[in-house]
């Protein structure tokens, strides 16, 4: 019974692992390649003020444009690039890629709001991350409020001491912090408290089960009010439809996010959508 086409459950467990460590080293390399041969390519999803309804910044969300595989999301190789270290690189070159748009649409006198960064937790704890934002910002004339950095709870959570050292350093140099994912984590209370940031983005898990259920209603209203009484404001995340939103309203939610009003798009989609008139 252990035999498979020949093989014992040693040796197919050991090949299993063997092409797993294969298409490992082959994702890996090909990122490195990916970046110098200009595959990756930043989408822009816009966020609106509940109540003016009027597009206050967007988020800019990667993507890696394989000639092969076409186009790969995040979640499938984030976790790579953070495994390997090459997330530091990357993060830096999606750093790089935003300033360049800004300064872009500087020029062209368009209304852009924020644009909000996701910081991989690798990034930020990297010894060398707050210099790589001194040097990336010295070649640019951005103003710093543009720039809205999102880490997530678990980065906050695994090593809170840099992380809050790392975060008060950035908000001294007058950028905006937000807390994705907000919710995920179950230690989420007690670390709201010592981290200096301005947003909180509630997440989408929270945000898919209002009106299917009362009590998500009444934590998720609570979080809001919370958030509101220690100074930060509320982005929902994963607003899919005009029920979420006609509750989130109710519970005085800031912004929203979400397929609702639109996917993340192209550059060039966000700019003749949003952008110009
Ligand atoms: P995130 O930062 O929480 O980004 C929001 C994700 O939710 C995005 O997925 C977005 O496309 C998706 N989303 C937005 N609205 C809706 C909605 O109404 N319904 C649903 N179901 N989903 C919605 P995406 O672009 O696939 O990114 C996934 C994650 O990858 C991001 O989650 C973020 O953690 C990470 N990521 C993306 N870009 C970067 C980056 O430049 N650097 C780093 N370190 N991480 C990134
Ligand atoms: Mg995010
Ligand atoms: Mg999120
Ligand atoms: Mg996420």
């Amino acid at each position: 019974a252990s035999k498979n086409n020949g093989k014992n459950q040693t040796t197919v467990f050991r090949d299993l692992l063997h092409d797993e460590i294969l298409e490992y080293v082959e994702l890996q390399s090909n990122l490195k390649n990916a970046l110098t041969a200009g595959e990756f390519e930043l989408y822009y999803q816009p966020q609106f003020n509940m109540n003016t309804n009027e597009m206050i910044g967007s988020e800019a969300l990667l993507r890696w444009n394989s000639p092969d595989k076409g186009i790969i999301p995040p979640d499938r190789f984030i976790g790579i690039a953070e495994k390997t270290g090459f997330i530091i690189e990357l993060g830096d070159w999606v750093i790089k890629e935003v300033c360049r748009h800004i300064q872009e649409w500087e020029e062209r006198k368009l209304n852009y709001g924020k644009v909000s960064i996701n910081l991989s937790g690798v990034q930020i704890l990297s010894s060398a991350f707050l210099n790589h934002i001194d040097e990336i910002f010295a070649a640019y004339d951005i103003a710093p409020k543009k720039i809205v950095f999102e880490i997530t709870e678990n980065v906050a959570i695994d090593d809170s001491i840099t992380t809050i050292a790392k975060l008060e350093a950035l908000r001294a140099l007058h950028f905006e912090v937000a807390l994705d994912d907000f919710g995920t984590n179950y230690s989420s209370l007690s670390y709201l408290k010592k981290l200096p940031i301005d947003y909180l983005k509630l997440d989408k898990s929270f945000v898919y089960s209002l009106g299917q259920d009362d009590k998500t209603g009444a934590i998720t209203e609570s979080i809001i009010y919370m958030a509101h009484r220690i100074g930060l404001k509320v982005i929902a995340e994963g607003v899919e439809k005009l029920e979420h939103m006609e509750i989130l309203k109710k519970f005085n939610c800031d912004f929203a996010q979400g397929y609702l009003f639109s996917r993340p798009v192209s550059k060039s989609d966000f700019e003749r959508i949003y952008l110009e008139d």
